[in-house]
């Protein structure tokens, strides 16, 4: 994948000095994650060192940046919410040693994320722009264990399957069948399924024996999955 074309936009990003932007995400953690039940301590570890503000457009307050919800990244998508995001990695448990799948790159802030708590991640995401400021970022933060890719992630991603985890940040209707054929045995899938407006977070685990399993975790609203598996 080409790297990204800007400047550097993660120093474009960020307004604001070191110091405030470590309190904020502390604030984040102490009031969004610990008393909504986030325990794996190394995801708390990723979501106080990674910077969401790189991810996000310049300019934004820090008290935005880091309030409990989505906002938009351009081309009518979105950065999804640090709870849910924290969420997600923490129902991956991954243990550092694995290649996650990221269906759905966005910001790539999941990405950032993920790459803290794996050995590898590989994400793929639809919209060229958005693929290519992500990769930008990365390289700006030193992340060199993310590999992006522009491709329709609803068919998952051959090249480097099967996956001990695969997070899908985009809602669909069922679960893509490749995908399911991606996840190694003893993996799991965390993923959106519901209608185009509202979905539940599902975890879908693949038993050593080769059986699936699905828990229903809670209620959550994510853009569509687009794509031949998808909506
Ligand atoms: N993980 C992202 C982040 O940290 O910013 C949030 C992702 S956003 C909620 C969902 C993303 O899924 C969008 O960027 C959208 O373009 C992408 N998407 C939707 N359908 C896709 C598909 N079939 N393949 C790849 N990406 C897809």
């Amino acid at each position: 994948m080409p790297p990204g074309q800007s400047q550097d936009p993660t120093t474009a990003a960020e307004p604001t000095s070191g110091a405030e932007s470590l309190a904020a995400r502390g604030l984040m953690v102490r009031r969004d994650l610990l008393p909504r039940g986030i325990r794996d301590q190394r995801v708390i570890t990723a979501m106080t060192t990674i910077p969401r503000e790189c991810f996000v457009e310049a300019g934004i307050p820090l008290e935005e940046v880091y309030a409990d919800g989505p906002l938009a990244i351009g081309l009518g998508q979105t950065i999804s919410q640090p709870y849910m995001v924290a969420l997600m990695a923490e129902l991956l448990q991954l243990t550092g040693r694995e290649t996650v799948l990221e269906i759905g790159t966005g910001s790539g802030y999941g990405a950032a994320i993920l790459s803290r708590l794996a050995e590898r991640v590989v994400t793929i995401e639809r919209h060229r722009e958005l693929l290519e400021k992500a990769s930008g970022k990365w390289q700006s933060l030193g992340l060199c264990n993310i590999f992006g890719q522009l491709a329709d992630g609803s068919q998952g991603w051959s090249g480097e399957s099967p996956y001990g985890a695969i997070c899908v940040t985009a809602a669909a209707l069922r679960v893509p069948g490749p995908l399911l054929d991606q996840i190694l045995p003893g993996g799991r899938m965390v993923i959106p399924l519901g209608s185009r407006s509202v979905q539940s977070l599902c975890v879908i685990h693949l038993e050593a024996s080769g059986q699936y399993r699905e828990e229903q975790v809670c209620g959550c609203r994510f853009v569509p999955l687009i794509g031949r598996e998808g909506w």
